[in-house]
């Protein structure tokens, strides 16, 4: 059935009822009523800067500042600037029109000369915000037109307010809180002097409190890269985080199309510690700071870096407290991803030698961001390094033309082996390198996930730990060794050892070996130990966490002492099979506590 109209209109609001919804609910921290009011103030300065630059005001400018002055036994704060002021019926239009701004009308007004530069207000609300802690807000306010009137504005939270003539003798405006009972914490000048720190140190005029500039107004990031030297981007950093090391190096963003953002990245030195603290990148918005919580603008494993980013055009909500879901995001998202992979590519062509040195410090960076970002891989697998057990670094690339004549196994399969301790697994290192085979050192938290996102990205190759087999079933070639023994003589090896290795999780081969290799060799399969691996680096215990390690016990078919079991009777056979299987433990740091002890006893009497 076909619907009628019988009516059309529009919603009402009752202001009684919308303003208590806005002074409660719309911030979700009382202490931004100041950074609310400074910004207002900083603005109002701005605007009539640039007013006198388009020669709209001939007046004196005079010294501008913003101050901020507490009255304990008043129980005041007042937030003071020499900027426009207002005239009464500019307070009906911006102040009393709730959601109506001023600021937004100014950028509109005068965009074509660049009036929107650093404007900071925006949604028409943040005066409002002094309601969450004072219970009367009184604005004294003088214009700087010619002739204008002072005027009084005073008004309890309620929908009432009231406007009268007033005393001042100077251009701008005095806005008073007088601050409410619930809200005595705020009358604090340790308290008032942190919040202003926290908002205000970069605002772009000077903002005085008790006598003294709290902030500084041209920080490192609104100026031109050309302009500066070293030492200015250290200094810099030293004033972001005073009790850190100096910083690797730094990326000092700019752009303006088709986003404005400006900002300082710094590459903190990370080592292997994983935990390093985040949150170590500032967001501001016109050099008003907003959060440092970034991590829906900085992809994850850039959060790693240290420094500040400044963008008008990250949409922030009313209370800019957090983001909205925005395409934007997603550019610069992709923006900073990029000038960052820019930049360590330009190191790494420049100084290579420099690189190689700091990449111990940047490569749990560089790895992270290859793991996480296909955009950063496609540009890091040219600069990330390879370190060998010789302690000579090769690009992806380089690693492969240096590998592929030896390591290449029988189906063509490329084979990259490494050590995760050098120390700890030296007998296969030594093996391996007896076969001319290079082993890389890739010994950090990160390098179980890199390994696997290697494998996925590089063409018909695999990576191995040089344990996860014996050296010649690492890298499957077409020669094959001889066994001396018959398969029967093999079959009754195996039993043997199953006898005295009788454990869960282990298994047993008997399999041709160079005479000169060891006896037994142990070694772990590939894929079970990643699995583990994995499961400890992300903290997940559950489903490995119980499980018995899992190990190969290969036995050296073609090994002398093989060869001698055959001829012992059954005691002795025993007795020698658990002897070399225990140096084999022992090999790999596995002998312990009771077995150990045995071990010794009966080496020592041997002996
Ligand atoms: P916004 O700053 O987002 O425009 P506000 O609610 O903070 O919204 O302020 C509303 C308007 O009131 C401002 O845009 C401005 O026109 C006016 N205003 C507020 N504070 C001052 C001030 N200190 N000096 C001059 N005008 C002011
Ligand atoms: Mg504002």
């Amino acid at each position: 059935m076909e619907s009628v109209v019988q009516e059309k209109g529009n919603l009402s609001i009752h202001t009684e009822n919308i303003f208590p919804i806005i002074k409660k609910f719309l911030y979700s921290d009382h202490e931004i009523f100041l950074r609310e009011l400074v910004s207002n103030a900083v603005d109002a300065t701005q605007k009539l800067k640039q007013l006198a630059s388009y020669g709209e005001f001939g007046g004196e400018l005079g010294e501008l500042k913003v101050s901020v002055k507490l009255d304990e036994t008043a129980k005041t704060i007042t937030v003071s600037d020499r900027g426009i002021g207002m005239t009464a019926d500019e307070i009906k239009k911006y102040i009393n029109q709730i959601a109506f701004s001023g600021a937004e009308e100014f950028v509109e007004k005068y965009k074509d000369k660049g009036g929107d530069k650093g404007i900071i207000g925006h949604f028409g609300l943040g005066f409002y915000s002094a309601y969450m802690v004072a219970e009367k807000v009184e604005i004294v306010t003088r214009s700087y037109q010619e002739g204008a009137e002072p005027v009084r504005w005073i008004c309890d939270g309620s929908t009432e307010f009231e406007i009268t003539t007033a005393e001042k003798a100077e251009r701008g405006s005095d806005i008073i809180l007088h601050i409410a009972p619930d809200s005595e914490e705020f009358l604090s000048a340790s308290r008032l002097r942190g919040i202003l720190e926290k908002y205000g140190k970069f605002l772009p005029v000077e903002i005085e409190f008790e006598d003294k500039i709290i902030n500084n107004p041209n920080p490192i990031w609104t100026k031109n890269p050309a302009d500066l030297k070293d030492e200015d981007y250290l200094a810099f950093y030293k004033e972001l985080h005073p009790f850190s090391e100096d910083p690797l190096f730094w990326i000092h963003l700019n752009v303006d199309y088709p986003f404005n953002l400006t900002g300082v990245l710094y590459f903190p030195k990370l080592k292997n510690d994983f935990q390093v603290q985040r949150e170590k990148i500032q967001l501001y918005s016109r050099q008003v700071f907003i959060t440092d919580e970034v991590k829906d603008i900085v992809p994850d494993f850039l959060q790693l870096l240290h420094g500040v980013i400044d963008s008008p055009d990250i949409p922030l909500n009313v209370s800019r407290s957090y983001l909205q879901a925005d395409g934007n995001v997603k550019k610069i998202n992709g923006y900073i991803t990029r000038k960052v992979a820019d930049k360590l590519s330009e190191i790494f062509r420049n100084d290579r030698e420099g690189f190689e040195k700091k990449f111990d410090d940047i490569g749990l960076f560089v790895k992270y961001g290859i793991i996480s970002e296909d955009k950063f891989y496609d540009k890091a697998k040219d600069f990330c390094l390879l370190k060998n057990t010789e302690g000579k670094y090769f690009t992806f690339e380089e690693y492969r033309e240096a590998t592929q004549a030896t390591q290449t196994d029988k189906d063509g399969n490329l084979v990259w082996l490494y050590t995760t301790d050098t120390q700890k697994q030296d007998g296969f290192v030594q093996s391996a390198r007896k076969r001319s085979y290079d082993i890389l050192v890739l010994d950090s938290v990160i390098d179980s996930h890199f390994i696997g996102t290697l494998e996925q990205k590089l063409e018909k190759t695999t990576v191995k730990r040089v344990d996860a087999d014996t050296v010649d079933k690492l890298i499957e070639k077409d020669v094959k060794l001889e066994s001396v023994l018959s398969k029967d003589d093999e079959e009754k090896v195996k039993k043997l050892f199953e006898a005295v290795v009788a454990g869960a999780g282990t298994s047993v081969v008997v399999e041709p070996m160079p005479a000169d290799e060891l006896p037994v060799v142990i070694t772990f399969p590939e894929f079970m130990r990643r699995m583990t691996d994995m499961q400890a680096t992300s903290g997940q215990r559950s489903m490995f966490g119980n499980m018995p390690l899992m190990y190969t016990v290969s036995v050296n078919a073609n090994h002398p002492l093989t060869s001698k079991l055959a001829s012992l009777d059954d005691d002795a056979q025993k007795a020698l099979a658990k002897q070399i299987y225990d140096l084999a433990l022992l090999s790999q740091g596995m002998l312990n506590g009771q077995d150990l002890t045995q071990f010794i006893q009966r080496t020592v009497e041997v002996l």
